[in-house]
Order: C-alpha cells, then sequence, then structure tokens
C-alpha cells in the first residue's frame, strides 16, 4: 500500500514535469515561430527586395545617363538632320560610346527613313509590320521621352537585353529619332540565383498583365502569375503601385510575398518564402528540446524512485529497530518471536528464550558517563550479533535489557548459548578496555512449553533473571515450571 502511493506520487511528479517541459517547449516553438515570421516579414523580405532595387538603379541609372546624353548629342542631331551623310561617322560615335561605357549595344533610329544603326553598322530598315520592330513603333506613341525594355533580342545573341531608348528632338522639338544603349543583364540572373542559393528566396519580376518577365532562368516553367492559381487570386493584390506583404498557401505550405513597383522598369518585384524552409531550424531545436526534457524527467524521475525507496527502507529500519544498537526493537522482536512460536509448537521443535539485565549498569553511566554506557550497549550487541546462530533474533528489550529467542533449543542447549554470552561479556577485552572492569550481566532462560503465550514466556524468564540478580548477578538462572 505505502509503495504504491509512492508509485502514485512519483508518476504525479513525472507526469506534472513532462506537462511542464512539454508547455515550456511548445511556448518557446511559438516565440521563436512567431518572431521568425516576423523577422521575415520585417527584415528579411523588405531588405531584399530594397537590395535588388538599389542594385537595379545602380545598373540602370549610369547606362540611361549615356542614353540621355546620346539622345542630346547635336553632332547625333545633325546628322540625322543633315540627312545621315557619312555613315562611317555614326558608326564611330556609337562604337566609341559602346566601348567607353561598356554596353552590350549602341543603337540609333532615323525617323526620316526609317534606318537602324547599331555600332556595327547599318542594320535594318524598321517596318510597323514586323513583330520584331514593334517596340519603336510603340516607344513613338508613349508620353515620355525614354523608357526602359527588356527583351529578348533575336539578332542579339538571343540573351535578355536591357534596352535604355530615348528620343531626339530637332531645335524646332520635332521628333526625328530614337537612340539608346543595350545591356546584357545577366547580373539579374545572377543576382536572383543569389537570392536563392543563400536565402531560399524565389525572385521574379511581373508586368502589369501579370507576365513574368524576368524570373532565374531555371524556373521558366512559370510565365504568368494566372499559371498559379493561388498567385492569380492574388494579382489584385499584387499589381499594384503600393508595396505589400502578402501571406498565402500552396500546395499545403505557407508562403510569404513581398512585392514592390520599380518605376524605372515598370515592373512589379516578387520575393517569395517559403515558411517552413525558415522554420524548419526551429522546428528541429522544438524536438531537440522536447527530446531533452522527456530525457531529463526520465532520470529525475528514475533518481526521485531510488531516493524514496532509500528512504523508505530507512523509515521501515527505524520502526523495527533500535537506532543505538541497530538491534529488533521491542516490537518487531514481538512480532518476530510470535511467528517463530507458532511454528515451533506446530513442528513440535523446542524453542528457548533468553533475557538478560547489565549489571550495575547505572554505576557504569554515574562513574564514566552517559556515552560510555552507550558503547558498552554498542559493544554488547557487537558481541550478539557474532555469537548468535543466524535463525536466532535478538532484540533490545529497553534499557540495558536484551532479549533473544532461539530457535530448535531445548533448556540444556540455551543454558550452554546462555554460558558462552555470560563469558563473552565477562572476558572482552573491549568492554574491560571501556569500562575498567568486566561488564556482566544477569541471564534468565525459558524454555516453551504447550499453552505458553509470549505474555507467559516473557513473565517467566522475567522472574528467572531477577532471580538471578537476587542470587548475586553475573549468573544464569532457568525459568521455573509453572
Ligand atoms: P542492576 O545490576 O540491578 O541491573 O542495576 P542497574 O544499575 O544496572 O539497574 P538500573 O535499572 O538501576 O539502571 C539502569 C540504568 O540504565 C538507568 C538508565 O539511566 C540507564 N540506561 C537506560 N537506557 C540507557 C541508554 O540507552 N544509554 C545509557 N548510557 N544508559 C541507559
Ligand atoms: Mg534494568
Ligand atoms: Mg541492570
Amino acid at each position: 500500500m505505502k509503495s504504491k502511493n509512492n508509485f502514485y506520487i512519483v508518476i504525479t511528479i513525472s507526469v506534472l514535469m513532462i506537462a511542464l517541459s512539454i508547455s515550456i517547449s511548445l511556448i518557446n516553438f511559438m516565440v521563436s515561430l512567431h518572431s521568425t515570421e516576423t523577422d521575415l516579414k520585417t527584415r528579411s523580405l523588405p531588405l531584399t527586395v530594397d537590395n535588388i532595387y538599389t542594385e537595379i538603379q545602380k545598373h540602370v541609372i549610369e547606362p540611361n545617363l549615356v542614353a540621355s546624353m546620346m539622345a542630346h548629342d547635336t553632332f547625333l542631331k545633325d546628322w540625322l538632320i543633315n540627312d545621315e551623310q557619312n555613315r562611317e561617322k555614326i558608326i564611330r560615335y556609337l562604337e566609341t560610346i559602346k566601348n567607353k561605357y561598356g554596353m552590350f549595344v549602341t543603337f540609333l533610329v532615323s525617323e526620316k527613313t526609317q534606318s537602324y544603326y547599331t555600332q556595327n553598322g547599318f542594320l535594318e530598315h524598321l517596318s510597323s509590320s514586323k513583330p520584331d520592330n514593334a517596340w519603336y513603333f510603340n516607344f513613338k506613341k508613349i508620353q515620355g521621352d525614354n523608357e526602359i525594355n527588356l527583351d529578348f533580342n533575336n539578332n542579339l545573341d538571343n540573351s535578355l537585353i536591357m534596352f535604355i531608348n530615348h528620343k531626339i528632338y530637332d531645335n524646332d522639338y520635332h521628333f526625328v529619332g530614337a537612340t539608346g544603349i543595350g545591356l546584357k543583364i545577366s547580373y539579374i540572373n545572377d543576382m536572383l540565383k543569389r537570392f536563392r542559393q543563400e536565402y531560399n528566396f524565389t525572385v521574379m519580376f511581373v508586368n502589369d498583365e501579370g507576365q513574368i518577365i524576368l524570373s532565374e532562368r531555371t524556373d521558366a516553367k512559370i510565365q504568368n502569375l494566372s499559371d498559379v492559381p493561388e498567385l492569380h487570386k492574388l494579382s489584385d493584390q499584387i499589381i499594384v503601385k503600393d508595396s505589400k506583404i502578402l501571406e498565402y498557401q500552396k500546395n499545403g505550405e505557407n508562403y510569404l510575398l513581398k512585392t514592390k513597383y520599380i518605376p524605372e522598369l515598370e515592373l512589379y518585384l516578387l520575393v517569395e518564402a517559403k515558411l517552413d524552409d525558415f522554420t524548419e531550424n526551429v522546428r528541429q531545436t522544438f524536438y531537440l528540446n522536447l527530446a531533452t526534457s522527456l530525457l531529463v524527467t526520465v532520470i529525475i524521475t528514475f533518481i526521485i524512485l531510488l531516493m524514496i525507496r532509500g528512504y523508505n527502507q530507512k523509515l521501515e529500519f527505524m520502526a523495527r529497530n533500535d537506532t543505538l544498537t541497530g538491534l529488533m526493537n521491542r516490537s518487531a522482536f514481538n512480532d518476530s518471536f510470535n511467528d517463530f512460536l507458532h511454528l515451533c509448537k506446530r513442528n513440535g521443535h523446542p524453542l528457548s528464550l533468553i533475557f538478560f539485565d547489565i549489571d550495575n549498569f547505572k554505576s557504569i553511566n554515574d562513574t564514566l558517563g552517559h556515552q560510555a554506557g552507550d558503547n558498552v550497549l554498542i559493544r554488547i550487541a557487537e558481541l550478539l550479533k557474532t555469537r548468535l546462530r543466524r535463525t536466532d533474533i535478538v532484540g533490545r528489550w529497553g534499557g540495558e535489557e536484551f532479549i533473544i529467542g532461539l530457535v530448535d533449543t531445548d533448556p540444556k542447549n540455551a543454558e550452554v548459548i546462555a554460558e558462552t554470552l555470560r563469558k563473552a561479556f565477562e572476558e572482552d577485552s573491549l568492554l574491560i578496555h571501556l569500562t575498567s572492569s568486566p561488564v556482566t550481566a544477569s541471564f534468565g532462560i525459558v524454555t516453551a512449553h504447550t499453552g505458553d503465550t509470549i505474555d507467559t514466556l516473557l513473565t517467566r524468564v522475567d522472574s528467572a533473571m531477577y532471580r538471578a540478580k537476587e542470587l548475586g548477578k553475573n549468573r544464569i538462572e532457568t525459568a521455573l515450571e509453572h
């Protein structure tokens, strides 16, 4: 019953500890999850968007200045106005600019002759019926003086080119042509690749129609926002001039999307992050925390169990034993002896009892002190433990009185044993050393008869011991028959 109670206590403590560690781990997990998400929303994604924007601006500003300078160059204007005489001059001009600023292409279009020149010379006559030439006719119509176009140019190596086009006006502000530069923008692809590899971000640029104009080359499957139903649903919020942070689910996974309009390119920059990629570490830490705390709980439970068991054993020992000598106390002796009495009665085996009281113990205490008295009691107990058989039971009855139950022992044998003990005490050098004179005891012996109970035996053995005292102490008296 007692150990069952202990078991329930340990189980309760363990369950509480497990509940505590799970809730602490869970709270930690939720907090980390939240802060990772907040960090993504408020720092990483906006910073990435700004970085990309800055990088693009950096790459656009200088080429735009060069194109603008060309459009305002009087030499270029005069050459157009003067009927495009002497093509070598303009070709050298375009070539010089191209080389000086490291452009991929420099071009000039004459409105009057519809001729298209590059640094390599005359290329073609533009025609509104050719799809490849549509850019020029569209450009002419726009309100502003310049535009940036992203184009895969078949004539130019089929790589993605960023064209910066500027209109050329004569002195009367009549449109006379267009000029500008083209740049390979492989740096954008490299940049997108870097963001994916280093930060796990997917970056793309879409136009007003939701067409994906630029994305990392590996991700060529998607061509329009409408190809991804989840993004298509959000296109009203993506294709707006305000920067946004959007959340959505795709294939059961959570995504964050940061958007920004880039006026220079007239494109919307989208940076997408799969939330799970960023919370993976948090999740792993959670599992590790949980496993560690469960392990610690198991270890603590085990330690508590061991401690309780040790404590119980100590309590049990204290309840049944005399603390000074380690012998059984009176009630433990009574219990054990009662069992023996029943057993011996049933088997018809003889059972004897020795009861002894140390002689003149009071004077040992009085002359040598209480501690010396205690040491005598301890030594007596040691002698009893070494002299008696394993089957005998011995207890401290109280004060300087001891009692011994002898199984399978008739009166004669009991007397022999009592005599052995009497002599052992009297002759023990340690006791003589402790008290400076022999320590003796007076013994009473009794052997159980049918009809004896523990009480009758005790009464008889007690009076036998008193008789030994009266007859001069340090002797053994056998109880009288009743
Ligand atoms: P007798 O020979 O007639 O037995 O005389 P006695 O002095 O031994 O007997 P008495 O009963 O007068 O004294 C017993 C003393 O034992 C009194 C008590 O203070 C002392 N005593 C009892 N328990 C302890 C103990 O645990 N330690 C010590 N040191 N003394 C104890
Ligand atoms: Mg006494
Ligand atoms: Mg005594």
